[in-house]
C-alpha cells in the first residue's frame, strides 16, 4: 500500500519517515492537514484510513466554513507516523520545502465509498462535518466541503 510513497523518496536524504501500514493502538482515528511549502504552497489532508494516511493535496486554504468548495487531488497514501512529521525535505528531493502541521486531531468516518467520504473532523481549525467526492474530471480529482449544519 506505501509502495508509491516508497519509490518516490531516498530515506537517506529526507527525514520523512519510512513507515508501514499499522494499527494504531489510539482508540480514536486522526487526521492531519499539513501546510506544504513546496515549489506551490499547498495544504495535504490526510485521513487515518485502512492503517495508512489517505492522502489529498489541497491548492487553496481548506474550508473551514460551509459554502467554500476546494478542490482536492489525491495522491499516494501516505504511513500513519506521516502525522507528526514537520521539516524541511531538502532541494532535489520529491516535495522539496517546508511541511508545517496546519490542523491535526480526530478523524470520525460516518461513510466511505470509491467515490464519496463522509467524516467529521474534530481539530483546532477544522470542526464539523466535511464530505470528499469524486469528480467526474481526471483521475484523482475531488471536491472537499464542510457541510451545513
Ligand atoms: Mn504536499
Amino acid at each position: 500500500m506505501l509502495e508509491e510513497y516508497g519509490k518516490k523518496r531516498d530515506f537517506k536524504k529526507t527525514e520523512e519517515p519510512e513507515g508501514k501500514p499499522k494499527k494504531s493502538d489510539r482508540k480514536e482515528l486522526i487526521f492531519v492537514i499539513q501546510e506544504h511549502h513546496a515549489r506551490n504552497l499547498h495544504y495535504d489532508l490526510r485521513l487515518e484510513i485502512d492503517s495508512v494516511l489517505k492522502s489529498w493535496a489541497v491548492p487553496k486554504e481548506p474550508p473551514e466554513i460551509p459554502g467554500i468548495k476546494r478542490l482536492a487531488i489525491q495522491t499516494e497514501d501516505h504511513p500513519i507516523d506521516y502525522a507528526d512529521f514537520e521539516g524541511t525535505i531538502p532541494e532535489g528531493q520529491y516535495g522539496a520545502g517546508k511541511v508545517l502541521t496546519w490542523d491535526k486531531g480526530t478523524f470520525i468516518p460516518e461513510k466511505i465509498t470509491e467515490k464519496e467520504i463522509l467524516f467529521r473532523l474534530d481539530g483546532k481549525k477544522m470542526k464539523g462535518n466535511y464530505v470528499l467526492v469524486k469528480t467526474g474530471f481526471g483521475k484523482g480529482s475531488w471536491l472537499f466541503f464542510r457541510k451545513k449544519e
